[in-house]
């Protein structure tokens, strides 16, 4: 049995080794954590989000800017200035010029209003009368008060089955810079939207343009960020409630906020100043993040489950080695039987049994004869060779029940358990007989032997030592008696 500070100095070095790789593997596979989501942070911030931005704003300048330098073109037109001045004489030829801008400019609008008629011109032809308290020409009324040369006005096209159309609202002045009415062109923002939804659901990324004061004016057409559409202003979202404290107006850079729900988002803002609108593209930070969580949650499962292989093996060699130590301390390293420390141990309790059961019990004292005279001649590995191969007749000749062991050099002792005088003779008288007849053999070489026995039975005021003291006085009888013979010392009778 192992003692208990041996168990104990085993269990502190499966849980110094248990802390030493829990705390090796925990902090290599947090450090590669943390070092990727740095990187993906990183990646995140300063290339994917401006990237988007980049893509987004070019495909902007494309649809949006083009139709700006168109609308002012119409605006500058000394044909359709002369025209209006020269009191709008045959509308055709205004609707034949708007006609042509739209062919050639491939717009989806394109339309003139008179200050001097109120008569709104398209290239179908006159479309209407715009009227101050109409809702639809608000806008008329605004250019017509606005100190800057042109408006953009995201808007329903009537013209055009109320399509949402981006409309350039240019200012038409005369020679001497007085207003005579709006022209300019209406495009179709539907090329935007659609890359704003490819955007969104291709890189869970989500895009969205504001004016300078944070109303929503483009977004994508299937939800966009934080179910915020056009018209609404961001604080309208709860969600930007952390940000809108930082940045009441949208400011370009990067930011990082919490939405409502307490994930966290990365946030590129870019303003556009062709148009005075802001770009803002957000990703949240989980979804970008979800495979490197995964990968440590996978990494840390792989290191547990090293850690308990290691533990496992070590605990099982630790264990073998032990019990090989515990055996080497109870059997004889050159037979292999118990030695001497074992069979007090053994005999004691064999002599207790037989003494409470009141059980036969005999003890054989066995001496191998001329043992010297054999290591003398053939040599100590000889005689090692010669005992090894008579603890084996030994072993063959007894029960498992029985108790033997090597007494020291080459003498052995057997307790044979509940076996009578007679009954052990027999089987002293067998381990005799076997010896005698066995060819030991060492290196080939053929080598005879023989052996004395000493008997004694047990009595019940016995010691193991007064029942061993019996036995060995039996032997000295059978050395005495010319060797390879068995004597007992049994009460009342004595065998030779
Ligand atoms: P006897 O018949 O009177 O018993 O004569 P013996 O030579 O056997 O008796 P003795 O006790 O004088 O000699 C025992 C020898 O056994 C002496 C010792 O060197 C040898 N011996 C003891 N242990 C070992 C061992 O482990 N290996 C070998 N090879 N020899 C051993
Ligand atoms: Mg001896
Ligand atoms: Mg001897």
């Amino acid at each position: 049995m192992p003692s208990r500070s041996a168990l104990f100095s085993q269990r502190s070095l499966i849980i110094a080794l248990l802390i030493l790789l829990a705390c090796g593997f925990l902090a290599t596979s947090l450090l590669g954590y943390f070092s990727s989501r740095g990187a993906i942070r990183d990646g995140i911030v300063n290339t994917e989000l401006p990237l988007t931005s980049d893509t987004v704003y070019s495909e902007i300048q494309k649809d949006l800017i083009r139709p700006v330098l168109i609308s002012s073109m119409i605006a500058q037109d000394t044909f359709l200035r002369d025209w209006v001045l020269a009191g709008e004489q045959e509308p055709e030829r205004i609707t034949r010029y708007l006609d042509e801008i739209l062919s050639q400019q491939n717009t989806c609008t394109a339309f003139f209003v008179s200050e001097r008629s109120h008569t709104y011109y398209q290239a179908k032809g006159v479309l209407k009368q715009v009227k101050p308290d109409a809702w639809r020409d608000a806008w008329y009324y605004r250019v017509r008060e606005s100190q800057a040369p042109y408006e953009i006005n995201v808007d329903l096209d009537m013209a055009n089955h109320d399509k949402l159309t981006v409309f350039i609202n240019y200012r038409v002045l005369d020679y001497d810079q007085r207003f005579i009415g709006a022209a300019g062109v209406g495009l179709s923002v539907e090329s935007v939207v659609k890359l704003i939804d490819a955007y969104q659901q291709r890189y869970q990324r989500a895009v969205l343009f504001t004016d300078a004061n944070g109303k929503v004016i483009l977004t994508g057409s299937d939800g966009s960020m934080h179910g915020l559409r056009a018209g609404q202003q961001l604080a309208d979202s709860k969600a930007f409630e952390t940000l809108l404290a930082r940045m009441p107006v949208p400011s370009p850079g990067s930011h990082e906020y919490q939405d409502e729900a307490g994930h966290s988002h990365f946030l590129n803002v870019r303003p556009i100043p062709e148009l005075d609108w802001y770009l803002l593209v957000d990703k949240r930070e989980s979804g970008a993040l979800d495979r490197v969580r995964q990968s440590l949650y996978l990494n840390l499962a792989i290191c547990a489950m090293i850690t308990l292989v290691v533990l496992s093996l070590l605990n099982a060699m630790v264990k073998r080695h032990q019990q090989s130590i515990e055996s080497l301390a109870t059997l004889d390293s050159l037979t292999g039987l118990p030695n001497r420390r074992s069979f007090d141990l053994l005999a004691g309790q064999a002599l207790q049994q037989a003494k409470r059961e009141n059980a036969p019990l005999v003890a054989l004292l066995i001496d191998l004869d001329h043992f010297k005279l054999l290591n003398d001649t053939h040599g100590h590995l000889a005689g090692d060779e010669v005992l090894r191969q008579f603890a084996n007749v030994l072993q063959g000749s007894l029960r498992q029940s029985d108790i033997l062991c090597r007494w020291g050099g080459e003498e052995f002792i057997v307790l044979l358990r509940e076996t009578e005088g007679r009954q052990a003779i027999d089987v002293a008288e067998k381990v005799r007989r076997r010896t005698e007849q066995l060819i030991f053999s060492y290196n080939d070489q053929p080598l005879r032997l023989t052996t004395s026995i000493g008997l004694s039975a047990l009595q019940p005021d016995d010691s193991l030592h007064s029942l061993l003291t019996r036995a060995d006085h039996a032997l000295y009888r059978a050395k005495q008696g010319g060797r390879n013979r068995v004597c007992s010392e049994m009460p009342g009778a004595v065998h030779a």
